[in-house]
C-alpha cells in the first residue's frame, strides 16, 4: 500500500552499502521506521529531502508496519541548524525526546507542528537556544500528558496571590496563605516569582504557534530554564546522552 505523509526526519542509521533507516516524525503515524534504499548513493534523487531535520512530504510503501521510502517532495530544510554546532545538538536533543516517547503508530497530534515551529525559531539568526530549549521542555512534556496545572491555587482558587508556591509532589500551586494551613512539611513545594509563574503559564496554555513570543533575562530565564529541565527528566525518568552534549558545546562556546 502506497501512503502520503509530511514528515521531519528526526534520525538516520547507515544499513547496509548505500542503504539508512530513517526516523520519521508524521502527523498520522507518530514516529516511524523507514528503510531507504539506495539514499547514500551520490545519485540518490531522494537524499537532499531525507536529510536530518528536512521536512518532506515522504511517499512510502507501507507493509504491516515496515515502511520502505519511494519518493520524497521537500517542503522545508533547516539547512541553518546544521553549520552551527549548538543549534544543532540541541536539536538532536529534541529529537531524541520526540523519539523516545514516541509510540508506534501513535498518531503525533500536534507534534510535528511543534517540532517545525521549534526548529524555524531555533535556526533563526541571534535564536536564544537557552529559552527555546526551556520552553520546548515544559511545552513537550505537557504535551506527553505530564502537563502541571497552574491555574490557581488548588485549595483557594486564587490565580494569583502574594505568595505562590508550586508542588513539585502534587504539580500544581499553592498560595502562601494556603500552604501555612494546609500543607505537611513533607511536600515539596517551592516559591514562584511572579515573572517566573507568568512565564510557566504562558508556555504551557499558550497557542503552539505564539509559544517562542517572549523574552527572559537575567535570573529568571535561569530558574525558569533549571525548572524546565528537571520537570521533563523527572517525569520521563531519565536523562540524555544528546543533552550532556549539548550542554558540553555550550560551555566550550562561552570559554
Ligand atoms: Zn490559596
Amino acid at each position: 500500500m502506497l501512503v502520503t505523509v509530511e514528515g521531519i526526519v528526526l534520525g538516520k542509521r547507515d544499513t547496509g552499502e548505500n542503504n539508512c533507516f530513517l526516523d520519521i516524525l508524521t502527523n498520522e503515524y507518530g514516529v516511524i521506521e523507514v528503510m531507504a534504499h539506495g539514499i547514500r548513493k551520490a545519485n540518490s534523487k531522494n537524499a537532499a529531502a531525507s536529510g536530518l531535520f528536512s521536512y518532506s512530504t515522504f511517499c512510502l510503501n507501507k507493509s504491516n508496519l515496515h515502511y520502505t521510502l519511494n519518493s520524497t517532495e521537500p517542503k522545508f530544510s533547516f539547512y541553518g541548524l546544521s553549520s552551527d554546532l549548538q543549534k544543532y545538538s540541541l536539536a538532536v536533543y529534541f529529537a531524541d525526546i520526540i523519539k523516545y516517547t514516541s509510540t508506534a503508530e501513535q498518531s503525533g497530534d500536534d507534534f510535528l507542528r511543534f517540532f517545525a515551529i521549534t526548529l524555524f525559531e531555533l535556526e533563526k539568526e541571534n535564536s536564544d537556544r537557552t529559552l527555546i530549549k526551556a520552553v520546548f521542555e515544559l511545552r513537550a512534556a505537557s504535551m506527553l500528558g505530564f502537563m502541571p496545572d497552574l491555574r490557581a491555587c488548588r485549595s483557594c482558587g486564587e490565580y494569583i496571590k502574594e505568595k505562590m508556591f508550586f508542588s513539585s509532589d502534587e504539580n500544581d500551586l499553592i498560595c502562601g496563605d494556603c500552604a501555612e494551613l494546609s500543607v505537611n512539611s513533607t511536600e515539596n513545594i517551592m516559591e514562584l516569582s511572579d515573572v517566573l509563574l507568568h512565564t510557566l503559564r504562558f508556555t504551557i496554555y499558550t497557542p503552539i504557534e505564539k509559544v517562542y513570543g517572549f523574552k527572559l533575562n537575567g535570573s529568571v530565564k535561569e530558574q525558569f530554564s533549571a525548572f524546565t529541565e528537571e520537570y521533563l527528566l523527572k517525569h520521563l525518568g531519565r536523562t540524555f546522552k544528546t543533552l550532556d552534549y549539548y550542554k558540553k558545546t555550550e560551555e566550550n562556546f562561552y570559554e
